[in-house]
């Protein structure tokens, strides 16, 4: 078989770099050896928002790729509330100061001039809070950031909508497992793949990776290191018959650090080995959202290193009720679900030590797409149409340099030591 361009990995990033592709009227084949976007891309909690305070290029790529976005709303079903990060308000302004492009901002001291919005920042100072959101009225003393050009939306769509429109240009998904690359004349110019028939040798004249969680044993295997790693990330799904998740909420993110058991539930806890972390102060960023009948919680005070290539890392027992209890400050009725058992699930989020995604060429011909972290599926649009530039040889837009996997050779390269919010 010949490609002009190979795709492995039909994950949301392999489908959309292959549809940019064959978009541009380039023969791509896509590889995958299970069901299209049946790993991380399957697990996620569907959330975007073009607000990466202290990463201005992250941002752009977001942006991007919620401009992209037009043609399959239909099937993405983008749900456009925002997110709502709730703390004190120095805490929501350092963010702010680190978001320049996130448009303007408002702020509020009474609810009465919270506007209508889909643009920009909204901050509501401590006595407007509770009037705009009348669920948080309890909060004394805290305020809330409203960041508008963000939601949540269908990833499944999205990737389906994806798939229909890569075959609809004339793109072929085929099964099988990538093996690895043989050199034609010392350029890297035939896959090795297994297939149904066997193992076989496929031509390209251009090799994308985006293989998800298998990025960096892939990377080892053909030779290539890049400063990676793999953390499982965990969320729940609660059923709400008692209608204690407001239905109309924005995404909800508490910004505080914070301890989510009682005094005399530590007392209980202290003698079971391995969750003393979970008795002292947490990190900031337990967040959650409506979902279907019920809601979805995700907070990983200490995601867990991966224990192997693969889709599925198995949820500590621990990992549903953490999420709940991380929402408790925001909506402390859902005490009442304690007990429950949620639907817990997750996957694995690839990052780079600054939280920046790997887009662009590796070696002569070979590029990658991956170390998408906990932004894939927002990101996806951005970072496929990214790379098809790139294979292509088209104009880069300016944050491009950044995304590159060559950015570490750059000597030149500093990224900030703490790229913000690197958990969501
Ligand atoms: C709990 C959780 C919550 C998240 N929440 C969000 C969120 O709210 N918003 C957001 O934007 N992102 C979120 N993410 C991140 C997002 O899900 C990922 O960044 C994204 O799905 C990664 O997509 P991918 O295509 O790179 O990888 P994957 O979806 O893993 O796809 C990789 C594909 O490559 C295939 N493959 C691998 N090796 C081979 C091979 N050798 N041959 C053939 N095929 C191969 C795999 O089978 C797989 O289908 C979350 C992630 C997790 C785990």
């Amino acid at each position: 078989m010949e490609a002009e361009v190979l795709v492995v990995g039909a994950g949301i990033a392999g489908l959309a770099a292959a549809y940019f592709l064959a978009e541009r009227g380039v023969p791509t084949l896509l590889l995958e050896r299970e069901a299209p976007l049946a790993c991380t891309s399957d697990k996620s909690t569907e959330a975007y928002r073009a607000f990466w305070p202290g990463d201005a290029s992250l941002t752009a790529l977001v942006e991007r790729s919620l401009e992209l976005l037009a043609p399959f709303v239909s099937l993405a079903h983008p749900r456009p509330r925002g997110y709502l990060y709730v703390g004190r308000e120095e805490g929501l302004m350092a963010l702010v100061a680190e978001a320049p492009q996130a448009g303007p901002l408002r702020v509020h001291r009474r609810g009465a001039t919270y506007p209508k919005a889909t643009e920009g920042l909204d901050l509501l100072r401590p006595s407007a809070l509770g009037e705009v959101f009348p669920y948080l009225g309890h909060l004394r003393g805290y305020a809330g950031l409203h960041v508008r050009r963000a939601g949540w939306l269908s990833a499944h769509g999205l990737g389906m909508a994806l798939l229909e429109a890569f075959r609809a240009h004339g793109g072929r998904l085929v099964r099988g497992e990538f093996l690895g690359v043989e050199r034609v004349g010392g350029r890297p110019a035939q896959a090795r793949v297994r297939t149904a028939q066997g193992e076989v040798l496929w031509s390209f004249r251009a090799l994308v990776l985006a293989v998800g969680p298998f990025l960096p044993t892939l990377l080892s295997a053909l030779g290539y290191g890049l400063p990676l790693k793999v953390e499982a990330h965990f969320k729940a799904w609660y059923p709400d018959p008692r209608g204690l998740f407001p239905r109309e909420a924005p995404l909800m993110i508490w910004n505080e650090p914070q301890e989510i058991f009682l005094p005399e539930e530590k007392d209980l806890l202290k003698e079971e080995e391995g969750l003393e972390f979970l008795l002292g102060t947490l990190p900031p960023t337990a967040h959650g959202r409506p979902e279907g009948e019920g809601f979805l919680v995700l907070y990983n005070p200490r995601p867990g290193e991966a224990e192997g290539p693969g889709c599925r890392p198995s949820p500590p027992p621990w990992a549903g009720e953490v999420a709940l209890r991380g929402l408790f400050p925001l909506l402390p009725g859902l005490r009442a679900y304690l007990g429950q058992r949620p639907r817990v699930d997750g996957g694995y989020y690839v990052r780079t030590p600054e939280n920046r995604p790997l887009i662009g060429p590796l070696d002569q011909g070979i590029y990658l797409l991956g170390a998408l972290s906990g932004y894939g599926i927002m990101a996806a649009l951005g970072a496929g149409d990214l790379l098809a530039r790139h294979v292509l040889g088209e104009n880069l837009p300016p944050y491009a340099k950044d995304l590159a996997p060559g950015r570490y050779q750059d000597p030149g390269y500093r990224p900030k030591a703490a790229m913000a919010r690197a958990q969501l």
